[in-house]
């Protein structure tokens, strides 16, 4: 359904050079799904769910975070 970029945009990108690693915030889909707080028409609050593209792998699923990467030895 929800389709994913194949680069964030950043050239050159190590981490869209690379298919080994799914973005741990969005398990690799690209996309979250976030509960937003959301004011119903009585008053009432309840949460919405809302898709966005993931702004950690730039919607590519691709994980971006150099933190993440392995310690080098
Ligand atoms: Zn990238
Ligand atoms: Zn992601």
């Amino acid at each position: 359904m929800n389709t994913k970029r194949a680069r964030c945009g950043n050239v050159p990108c190590e981490w869209c050079d690379r298919d080994d690693r799914a973005c741990r915030f969005c398990r690799g889909s690209g996309w979250w799904r976030p509960e937003r707080p959301h004011q119903t028409a009585a008053g009432e609050l309840s949460w919405a769910r809302v898709d966005e593209p993931c702004r950690m792998c730039g919607n590519t699923g691709k994980e971006h975070n150099a933190l993440s990467a392995p310690p080098a030895h």
